[in-house]
């Protein structure tokens, strides 16, 4: 950029508050630019940070950011922006949908009426919608194509993937004859496993105001489960989020029974998965003291005594091996089997590892549940798949947790890349052009950096969790030797176990202090022998009895698990026909017609999407059909008009004029390189 920037040039041109502002280049002295900003700000800035603005752009934006004269950054934010403030929601990228969240009702977009005229329409002949993917999926089905499709939904909390997907499957009941209300028909089984789901799986996160968790909401039977305030429980306080402005705890309750309903959870199940939960919130109240002998501990008080009682009455197991569970070890010597007692400490320790293996077989359960219930009544073969999915993730510490949440999104985007290069291929070869030097921009490395077998991040952590000197600082250093000279991989400095990765969508620091840990795929065998014996048979059933042979030979890791179940994943979209939904939060307040660019910008960066334009960028970003080339650029070549020239001569007489290369002219469209509309633009200033 800036090698086509002159005095009088109009710019795009960074700026702390709102990301990008535009003005007027006053002056140009060496590679630095002065430039008056429309709101009388005079700023310098280096020629090589500013970008064109596309002074001939229509001020209702466009509904297609490729037919952006100039496609970067600036330029995507300012044209969402534009289109946002008059309540145009919708923009594709290329066939991406880009959807920004009103936060106010527009019906008018969603009516009877629209669905009918997105029915019929062909892709991308109407407006961007949120029908017209639905419209997609739905000929589909007429048609009886072989191919699976899929819609990949993502966003971030409350960029409106629920809303959505609710849109999506609202359209496809239209027409498929039956209303979406009640009932367990497949749509309501995938829009209702979103509740259940979330009402447990965001127990996990930190970041979002629905991401505390929603055990509370079972403090409606807290009558029966003696669950009292909830403020007094550890694990629900520790956020300090256990209770929410406007959300109604009776109601959620409801509605989260209501959807275990619809996905086929029976009553029992119900009822298990309710005292199960209360007994974890029970479990996160006993409390150890020293006990009488050395390096022994003991409950703390009557308190937690009764809290110990209620978690073994909800659970459904004997007290006492409750209790010796917590606070003793078997340790298996060649010779005997020793009873070891554990310090307050490690006591506390092994409650917390008890609730954790207890939430996350219990989620497994869940998982597994809603999608057996969702595949038996599909009753056709083929699926519409929404992944509704968690964004990158960059927090102050990012822990083991973020490590697994922006693999994922890497492999996403290695699919999303690969599939957003196919379609520009697709055009390339529709207009007959040659595409043979287009290099396909991938992000590879980082994928292998992680995923490599052998010599991965997770390789590499599996043999230091087997090793049993391993540290996070002999792990860290580990990691620091093997990838010094990889340039996704970072040492930083003033520390000693913390490592750095760049990303796709930017670089996140990692604190390894607890990957060997949280690694560890390993239930403490006294645990899973205590609940094994519970009476419920809901509880027991989570704990099966181990296969004798592997309980001990065996390691195995959450990592590679996670891998391997990423490769299934992928292996699935790789069956179907992508269709990707980009939800976009357009500000923190939740309320209208507010539009914070910095923000925008920032899910735009780890959505993908500005990814998508870097890989459109690699090729020919920019193409227009001869006539509407001619009529921007016919000024640079007035002989033209004189001559007898068919459109496409005329268009490369004038990109021969002007001594560019590297563009291609198709069969009705001419398509340029990067930057090189900027340059045409330049030189048709000059002449005006
Ligand atoms: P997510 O599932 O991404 O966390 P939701 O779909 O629940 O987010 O959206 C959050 C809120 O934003 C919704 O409750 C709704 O008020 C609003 N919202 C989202 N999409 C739309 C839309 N298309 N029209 C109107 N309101 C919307
Ligand atoms: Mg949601």
């Amino acid at each position: 950029m800036g090698e086509n920037i002159l005095v009088d040039s109009h710019v795009w041109v960074e700026d702390p508050e709102i990301a990008w502002t535009h003005g007027v280049v006053l002056n140009i002295k060496g590679d630095e630019a002065e430039v008056k900003t429309n709101d009388g700000k005079e700023l310098v800035a280096k020629l090589s940070k500013l970008y064109p603005k596309d002074d001939e752009a229509p001020s209702e934006g466009v509904e297609d950011m490729t037919r952006l004269s100039y496609l970067h950054e600036p330029a995507v934010l300012d044209n969402l922006a534009t289109r946002y403030g008059l309540n145009e929601i919708y923009t594709y990228t290329g066939n991406i949908l880009i959807a920004v969240n009103p936060f106010q009702g527009l019906p008018h977009l969603y009516d009877a009426e629209v669905m009918e005229k997105y029915k019929e329409a062909s892709f991308k002949e109407l407006g961007p919608h949120v029908f017209a993917i639905g419209g997609i999926a739905y000929r589909w089905e007429m048609i009886n194509e072989d191919r699976n499709k899929c819609i990949l939904v993502s966003g971030e909390s409350g960029s409106g993937k629920t809303e959505t997907t609710k849109m999506l499957m609202r359209y496809l009941a239209y027409f498929g004859g039956h209303t979406a209300g009640e009932g367990r028909t497949v749509e309501n089984q995938v829009l209702e496993s979103n509740p259940v789901l979330e009402a447990f799986g965001n127990a996990k996160t930190v970041k979002n105001n629905n991401s505390s968790g929603k055990e509370y909401q079972i403090l409606q039977d807290a009558e029966r489960f003696k669950l009292g305030d909830p403020k007094s429980f550890r694990y629900l306080n520790q956020s300090s989020c256990y209770e929410l402005d406007g959300v109604n705890d009776a109601e959620e309750y409801l509605a989260t029974r209501r959807a275990m309903d619809v996905v086929g959870i029976s009553e029992t199940e119900q009822d298990a998965i309710f005292r199960i939960v209360a007994a974890i919130l029970h479990l996160g109240n006993i409390e150890f003291c020293k006990g009488e002998d050395a390096d022994s501990s003991s409950l703390k008080d009557e308190q937690s005594m009764f809290h110990l009682q209620m978690t073994s009455e909800l659970l459904m197991c004997d007290p006492n091996s409750l209790e010796d569970a917590l606070c003793k070890r078997m340790m298996v010597t060649p010779e005997e089997v020793i009873k070891r007692s554990l310090d307050p400490l490690g006591a506390a320790v092994s409650r917390d590892g008890l609730a954790k293996t207890i939430y996350s077989r219990l989620f497994d359960w869940l998982v597994n549940k809603i999608n057996i219930s969702i595949g038996q009544d599909s009753h056709s073969r083929r699926l519409i798949g929404v992944l509704d999915i968690y964004g990158f993730e960059s927090f102050k510490t990012n822990s083991f947790e973020q490590f697994c949440i922006n693999y994922t999104n890497e492999k996403l985007q290695q699919h999303f890349n690969q599939h957003v290069f196919k379609m520009e291929q697709g055009e390339y070869e529709k207009e007959e052009i040659d595409w043979s030097y287009v290099e396909f921009v991938d992000n590879k490395d980082v994928v292998d950096l992680i995923e490599k077998k052998p010599g991965g991040i997770i390789a590499l952590l599996d043999e230091a969790c087997m090793l049993p000197k391993s540290t996070p600082e002999t792990f860290s250093e580990k990691l620091y030797q093997t990838f010094k000279n990889h340039k996704r991989f970072i040492k930083p400095k003033l520390t000693r176990s913390d490592f750095t990765l760049v990303h796709y969508a930017g670089e996140v620091q990692y604190q390894s202090d607890q990957f060997l840990d949280k690694n560890k795929d390993y239930v403490v065998a006294e645990h899973q022998d205590l609940l094994n014996a519970s009476k419920c048979s809901f509880v027991s059933g989570l704990f099966p009895p181990l296969p004798k042979a592997s309980s001990k030979s065996k390691f195995s890791s959450i990592g590679a698990r996670f891998k391997l179940q990423l490769q299934q994943l992928m292996e699935t979209l790789n069956l179907t026909e992508p269709h990707y939904i980009r939800c976009v939060k357009p500000n923190n307040l939740l309320q209208p017609t507010v539009f914070d660019n910095a923000n925008v910008l920032h899910q735009l960066r780890s959505g993908g999407v500005l990814e998508a334009i870097r890989v459109k960028c690699a090729g020919y970003p920019t193409n227009r059909t001869f006539i509407e080339f001619l009529k921007r650029f016919i000024i640079l070549a007035p002989e033209i008009l004189k001559g007898e020239y068919e459109a496409d001569d005329a268009c490369k007489w004038i990109l021969d004029k002007k001594g560019l290369t590297g563009f291609q002219i198709g069969k009705s469209k001419v398509f340029l390189r990067a930057g090189q509309m900027a340059e045409l633009d330049a030189h048709r200033t000059k002449v005006l």
